[in-house]
């Protein structure tokens, strides 16, 4: 893998909340907030209350413009969201994770933590040059992000779902030609 597995985690954990307000919003109630935290577990600080919620909704479209931004936007961007939160970077190890970075306290709001990581792990990105494996589903109808981690460049749908939906209808086109 090119980039370590924190970053790897990081944009996952970004693309999957950016997604949920595609197609179907699926980001509406406290309990998806918990399929979210299960999906990618966070340390330290979750209120599980409105704001919160309210919070991590809103930045999910700016997760969204920094994610799929060309390389020079993307730094501005990521700037941004660096100069905005207070920073206090520091190694840390918990549950079955090595050493890696939190670079906000843990006792920050969640969605500020999120940007932070999501500006870190962009920063693995920019500087590796593969802004290219971040981009739009090729599913006509859906605008979700798609990240591509694979060695060969081959994803391209975001979701199984997608995948398989265009999948079968290459099938149906071919045997529909003569
Ligand atoms: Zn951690
Ligand atoms: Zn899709």
């Amino acid at each position: 893998m090119f980039f370590t597995d924190d970053t790897g985690e990081a944009l996952r954990a970004a693309v999957l909340l950016a997604n949920t307000a595609e197609t179907t919003d699926t980001l509406i109630t406290q309990d998806d907030v918990g399929t979210f935290l299960e999906q990618h577990p966070y340390t330290g600080r979750i209120d599980r209350d409105d704001a919160e919620l309210a919070a991590l909704r809103d930045l999910r479209s700016r997760l969204r413009t920094m994610l799929l931004a060309p390389r020079d936007e993307m730094v501005d961007r990521v700037n941004d969201a660096l100069s905005e939160v207070p920073l206090s970077p520091r190694l840390t190890r918990h549950d079955d994770v090595d050493w890696h970075l939190h670079a906000v306290a843990d006792d920050r709001p969640l969605p500020e933590r999120i940007l932070v990581e999501t500006a870190m792990a962009l920063i693995d990105v920019i500087r590796a040059d593969e802004v290219a494996r971040l981009g739009v589903c090729a599913d006509d109808d859906c605008e979700a992000i798609v990240l591509d981690l694979s060695r060969n460049r081959s994803r391209r749908y975001c979701s199984t779902t997608c995948a398989n939906r265009n999948a079968v209808a290459a099938y149906r086109a071919r045997r529909a030609a003569p």
